[in-house]
């Protein structure tokens, strides 16, 4: 059966989340022959739009509108909504990122449709789209389908890979305006934590430190592990209540959710809700003094030993190795 699907593109500091790429892969993978469709929504934002097609979108419609420059519930479901009225596609697809969990609730809400969060991964089997998403705090996986009506889905980063980059792939690119009024919310500045270069939900690597780096200074030589791998920092609760660092830093249940390629764990005890967090990373390195400690049991490799005797041994060697 072929489909129809909406694939809204997510964009910070105007460039593209990885995410977006990942989107349009998804959404290939079930249009069976039918119309990838790209959305992009902002202020001076259509220059991008041939970056869509070219990671495999058939078209992009562009909205430009100066509501739009900073994400707001309101003008973005208005929009949105708006677009889903007159493409009418049969679903529709957007990262599980701060956006996405915001808007996609409130567009199934509006559109009185059913909503599958989170997923990792989707197939098309005849009539149906069948979505797997983590439980149980990663802990145990379902398969859901939506049988009636529109399908709505956020796409978790980091799972599905994007298509390949082709800039010789072609595609229409249209502009519309929409109507957005009634704004309860006007974004006045956006002030932001600094927390490095790389964006922790995006890593490619992740060098995160738990209760055991023991003070903030403790925290800093973890920095310079990231800078040397080109990773980005993350923590357990225990460290961010500790105060060694921000909660933006958060990891697990109550924190951000990560799967990068390579995830190294200092002084974390590995409790279900931060495992929850990082569990589907691909290559888990954990570092830790107590032989016992529950995060090994989930580790591909383990070193028993005081993480700040470990810590700069590992600085040194992937020093040499990183060019
Ligand atoms: P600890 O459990 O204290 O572990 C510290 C570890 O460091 C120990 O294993 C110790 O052996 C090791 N260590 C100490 N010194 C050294 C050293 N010198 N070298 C090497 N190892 C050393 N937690 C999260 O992380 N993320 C969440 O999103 C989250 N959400 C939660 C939600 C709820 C509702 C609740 C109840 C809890 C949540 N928690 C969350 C908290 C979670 O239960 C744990 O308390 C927390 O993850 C523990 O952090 P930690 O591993 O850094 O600290």
């Amino acid at each position: 059966m072929a489909r129809k699907i909406l694939v809204l593109a997510d964009i910070r500091d105007n460039s593209f989340r990885n995410v977006s790429f990942e989107a349009i892969a998804a959404a290939k993978k079930v249009a069976s022959g039918g119309e990838v469709l790209s959305v992009l929504l902002g202020e001076n934002v259509s220059g991008l739009a041939t970056e869509l097609i070219y990671y495999g979108a058939d078209r992009v419609v562009t909205v430009e509108n100066s509501s739009l420059k900073d994400y707001t519930s309101d003008a973005f479901s208005q929009a949105l909504l708006q677009v889903i009225h007159s493409e009418t596609p049969d679903a529709v697809f957007m990262g599980h990122t701060a956006v996405g969990k915001d808007l996609a609730p409130r567009i199934a809400m509006k559109k009185q449709a059913g909503l599958i969060s989170d997923a990792i991964d989707l197939e098309a089997v005849g009539e149906e789209v069948i979505f797997t998403r983590p439980i149980y705090s990663g802990k145990a996986f379902e398969k859901k389908v939506i049988s009636e009506g529109i399908i709505l889905a956020t796409i978790r980063p980091n799972n599905i890979a994007p298509l390949e980059k082709d800039e010789s792939r072609t595609g229409e690119v249209t502009a519309v305006s929409v109507d957005i009024k009634d704004l309860r919310t006007i974004i006045k500045e956006i002030v932001r934590k600094s927390t490095g270069g790389v964006d922790l939900s995006e890593a490619k690597i992740v060098v995160a430190g738990g209760r055991g780096v023991k003070s903030e200074e403790g925290f800093n030589k973890l920095n310079e592990l990231a800078e040397v791998l080109g990773a980005a920092v993350g923590a357990s609760r225990g460290a961010c209540d500790a105060e060694y660092c921000d909660y933006s830093l958060q990891i697990g249940q109550t924190g951000k959710v990560v799967t990068p390629d390579l995830y190294i764990a200092l002084g974390i005890s590995g409790a279900i809700q931060h495992v929850a967090g990082m569990s589907n990373s691909k290559c888990i390195v954990a570092v830790n003094k107590d032989p016992e400690a529950t995060i090994f049991t989930i580790a591909d490799y383990g070193i028993v030993g005081d993480l700040f005797e470990v810590l700069p041994l590992l600085i040194e060697e992937f020093k040499k190795e990183v060019v």
